[in-house]
């Protein structure tokens, strides 16, 4: 069978499962089979396909076909142009996704030169020949795979990164994720901020079946961390990013068969109205960041108004901004702990 006919058979079967992008999936699978990428497969689309092949090809169709999302087969997702292993223990990282990491990392990134300038003013020029721009320290709350703490940690220079999640299986393919991309960023496992207080620190490479801690708990393993040794004194931040579990529970019965039978509904339900992470967040999350510190967080697109509410009702950050994605749509909020006054 010729290739380019063995991808149309593929993409047929395909939209017959009801798979939305049959046509880029048949592509992709037949791409992640071979090892090419599509510029070869579309050079080489005359070609035959050997037997051997084409029921390999076929397998792959058939499970894709079977609604297992595309990501759980070739096992990657590039997000932000890094490169991620997924799983399902986590959420698969979303393009929207992308518009939370571009807004963080331009803030800090602007934040950082307008510091330096704003020193280098007080103290002349000799100073600013020597002084360099603060460090800034980052936490990446509920981080599943890791996608925004790693991509952060990958753009802008000089900034600490913590990240945390309740699930130990998913602190494990971040931290695999931290080692492909090259970052150093520092584990906690908890729930929301429970690991922060604690101050307790998990090994990522430690095998996340073995042990017993649970979240929060005792007895996982340690190591001397940036959040110890600092006494009863808690750690703050000066950003806090989250994409917290946000979907509405009475959604989750029309998500897509690929998301709600394959991926961790622990990163998905967000409660009765899809808000119940963000009360805590916004509640606690004063707490953990410094005067002025940012909070950036994902929400869905119909929570903007419920996010601005939740947030000016506490009194104690800046009024809320929402960003939208490219389609318009309420996508992320940003908002700043108010200084002292
Ligand atoms: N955006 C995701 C989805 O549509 C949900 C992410 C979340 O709940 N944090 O499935």
């Amino acid at each position: 069978m010729k290739t380019r006919v063995l991808i149309k058979e593929g993409e047929y079967r395909l939209s017959k499962a009801g798979v939305m992008d049959a046509r880029i999936d048949s592509e992709e699978l037949y791409c992640f089979l071979t090892g090419c990428d599509r510029v070869v497969l579309f050079l080489n689309k005359e070609q035959e396909a050997d037997k051997e092949t084409e029921e390999a090809y076929f397998k792959l169709i058939e499970k894709r076909a079977a609604r297992v999302p595309l990501q759980h087969i070739t096992g990657t997702q590039e997000f932000m142009g890094f490169e991620f292993k997924v799983s399902p223990d986590v959420l698969i990282p979303r393009q929207e996704t992308e518009i939370l990491v571009t807004e963080a990392a331009r803030t800090l990134i602007e934040g950082r030169k307008s510091a330096a300038h704003a020193k280098a003013q007080k103290r002349g020029k000799l100073f600013r020949m020597f002084s360099s721009p603060p460090e800034y320290d980052v936490l990446d709350l509920c981080c599943g795979s890791g996608a925004i703490g790693v991509s952060l940690a990958k753009i802008c220079e000089d900034i600490s990164v913590t990240a945390s999640d309740i699930s130990k299986k998913a602190l494990a393919i971040a931290g695999e994720n931290a080692r492909k991309n090259r970052v150093e960023i520092e584990f906690v496992c908890g729930d929301l901020f429970a690991a922060i207080k604690s101050g307790d620190q998990m090994d990522p490479k430690a095998d996340p079946a073995a042990g017993s801690s649970g979240a929060g708990g005792s007895g996982r393993p340690l190591w001397p961390s940036r959040l110890q040794g600092k006494g009863s004194r808690v750690q703050r931040f000066d950003m806090i990013v989250s994409n917290p579990p946000y979907i509405k529970r009475s959604s989750i019965a029309v998500l897509q068969e690929e998301v709600k039978s394959h991926e961790p509904m622990l990163a998905l339900d967000g409660g009765e109205d899809g808000l119940d992470y963000y009360r805590r967040i916004i509640d606690e999350a004063h707490d953990y960041l410094k005067s002025g510190g940012w909070l950036f967080l994902e929400i869905g697109f119909d929570q903007g108004e419920a996010l601005r509410k939740m947030i000016m009702d506490t009194g104690r950050y800046s009024v809320p901004e929402i960003i939208h994605d490219l389609a318009g749509r309420d996508r992320v909020v940003k908002c700043r702990k108010k200084k002292p006054e």
